[in-house]
C-alpha cells in the first residue's frame, strides 16, 4: 500500500512582531554634561527632582549661547554688517530647528516668546479676546496649570465670554465622557495641558483634538511638561496652538514657543507693538508685519532661541524615546518606594503618567518636609505648584512634588526614599 501522501506542510506562521527594546540612557556619560549636578547641597551630594519646575542646563546649551555672544551678538534683522546677518541667521536657524522639533509646516508657524505663560496669554489677548462674547465659551480642565487658566479669565472678564472646566477624578484622569459633555454648540476653544505639572498626568490629546475638531472647535495645548518626556508632532496631533518652554527642556529661561496653525495666526492681530513688528509706520498708520514676526515685537532673546536650539540637539541627540523610558523607569521604582512609607499618599495616580510624583506624608507639612529633604541634598517642590485647583479637589493645601529627568537616577531614587524615612523618624 502506497504510503499516504503526507499533507503539504502548512506555512510556518509569521513570527510575532519583537517590540523594539526600550533604547538605554548611558546616564553616567549624560551627567558629565551638567556641571550642576556635581554640587553639594548642606554638604550632600546635590539630588535634583525638580525639574518639571526647571530643568538643568548642559553643557552644549551654555557653550552655544556662550558661542553666539562670543562671535556673533548683535540685533537682528535690521543690520546691513556681519554681526547682525550672523545673529539674524542664529536667530533665524533656532526658528527652523524648533519647526522640525514639533514637525510645524512652517516657520511662519513659530513664534518666539518667554515661555507657555506668554504663549498662551498672546493666544487669550489676540485669538479669544477680540472674536469672544457673551454666550461663547472656553473649554479647560480641573487639572491646569494658572498660566492655563487665570488668561483665559482675564479674557472672560473682558469680553463677558465663560470658562467651563471639565472634571478631574480621583486618580487625576480626566474622564473623557465629562470632557466631552462640555463640547458644546457654544464652546470656541479647547485649551488643555498635554501633561499636568501637579500630578503628571498625561492627557489623551489626540481624542480630545478630534472630538473638538469635529464640532469644529480649535484646540490649545499646554505643552510645558510634556516636551521634555515625548516626541511632539503637532501636524500629528492637529492642534491649532502647541505651547513649551525652553527652561523645561533644559535650554534657557525667558525662551519659549508657540506653535500657531498659519490660517489662525494670518487671521490673528498683533499682540504687542513696537520695533520688528512693522512694516511701516506713519503717525497715521502702520501696516504690520508678516508671520511670524508679526507677533515678536522688539528685540528678541537671541541667545535664548539659539540656547534653546541648542538645548533641542541635545535631547534629540540622547533620543526622547530613550529620555522617556529612562524616565518611566526611575517613576515606576519611586511610586514603589514611596508606597511602601507608612503615611505617604501619592497624589495622582493615573494610569499614564509623566515622571512626576506629587505627594503628602501625613503630619508633616510638605514646606516642612521640602526643608528636611533639603537638608539631606534633596531638592524636591513643595507648594500648590501653580495648580491650587488640583490642590483644592484633592482636600492638601501643598504637596512635594518629585520630578525626574534624563540625569536623574536609581541611587538618586533611592535617597529620595532614605531622606523621606528620616523625616518620618524626626515627625515622630
Ligand atoms: N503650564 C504648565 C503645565 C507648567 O508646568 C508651567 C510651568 N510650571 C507653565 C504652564 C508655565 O510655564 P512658564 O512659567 O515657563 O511660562
Amino acid at each position: 500500500m502506497a504510503a499516504p501522501a503526507r499533507e503539504a506542510a502548512a506555512p510556518a506562521p509569521a513570527p510575532a512582531p519583537v517590540p523594539a527594546p526600550a533604547p538605554v540612557l548611558d546616564v553616567e556619560r549624560v551627567r558629565k554634561d551638567f556641571p550642576i549636578l556635581s554640587r553639594t547641597v548642606h554638604g550632600r551630594p546635590l539630588v535634583y527632582l525638580d525639574s518639571a519646575a526647571s530643568a538643568q542646563c548642559p553643557r552644549p546649551v551654555m557653550r552655544a549661547v556662550e558661542d553666539y555672544c562670543m562671535q556673533s551678538h548683535a540685533n537682528v534683522h535690521r543690520g546691513v554688517h556681519l554681526l547682525s546677518q550672523e545673529a539674524t541667521a542664529a536667530y533665524e536657524g533656532a526658528r527652523d530647528r524648533v519647526r522640525r522639533f514639533l514637525n510645524a509646516r512652517s516657520t511662519r508657524e513659530i513664534l518666539f516668546v518667554r515661555g507657555t505663560t506668554e504663549a498662551i496669554n498672546l493666544v487669550a489677548q489676540s485669538y479669544a479676546r477680540p472674536r469672544f462674547g457673551p454666550g461663547d465659551e472656553i473649554l479647560i480642565t480641573g487639572l491646569e496649570h494658572h498660566a492655563n487658566i487665570v488668561p483665559w479669565q482675564m479674557v472672560r472678564d473682558q469680553t463677558g465670554c465663560s470658562l467651563a472646566v471639565a472634571p478631574i477624578d480621583r486618580r487625576g484622569e480626566l474622564p473623557l465622557n465629562e470632557f466631552f459633555k462640555r463640547l458644546t454648540p457654544r464652546t470656541r476653544l479647547v485649551a488643555v495641558a498635554h501633561v499636568s505639572n501637579a500630578l503628571g498626568t498625561i492627557l489623551p490629546v489626540e481624542e480630545i483634538v478630534s472630538a473638538a475638531h469635529a464640532r469644529g472647535i480649535p484646540v490649545l495645548i499646554d505643552g510645558a511638561q510634556a516636551v521634555s518626556h515625548r516626541a511632539v508632532d503637532v501636524r500629528a496631533l492637529d492642534c491649532d496652538f502647541y505651547a513649551f518652554s525652553g527652561h523645561k527642556l533644559y535650554g534657557p529661561t525667558g525662551i519659549g514657543v508657540l506653535y500657531g496653525r498659519e490660517a489662525l495666526l494670518a487671521e490673528m492681530p498683533p499682540w504687542q507693538g513696537g520695533g520688528d513688528m512693522i512694516l511701516t509706520v506713519t503717525f497715521e498708520r502702520t501696516t504690520y508685519n508678516e508671520l511670524p514676526w508679526k507677533f515678536e515685537a522688539g528685540t528678541p532673546n537671541m541667545s535664548g532661541a539659539v540656547g534653546l536650539a541648542a538645548a533641542i540637539d541635545y535631547v534629540e541627540g540622547l533620543g526622547l524615546d530613550a529620555i522617556g523610558a529612562h524616565e518611566q523607569r526611575l517613576l515606576e521604582e519611586a511610586t514603589a518606594e514611596l508606597q511602601r512609607i507608612a503615611g505617604l499618599t501619592i497624589i495622582g495616580t493615573a494610569a499614564h503618567k509623566a515622571s512626576v510624583i506629587s505627594f503628602t506624608l501625613e503630619g508633616i507639612h510638605p514646606h516642612d518636609l521640602g526643608t528636611i529633604l533639603d537638608s539631606e541634598g534633596v531638592a524636591v517642590r513643595t507648594g500648590h505648584h501653580c495648580a491650587m485647583p488640583v490642590m483644592e479637589f484633592f482636600g492638601v493645601p501643598a504637596t512635594a512634588r518629585a520630578s525626574f529627568a534624563c540625569y536623574n537616577t536609581r541611587e538618586e531614587v533611592h535617597r529620595l526614599s532614605a531622606a523621606l524615612h528620616r523625616a518620618r523618624e524626626v515627625f515622630r
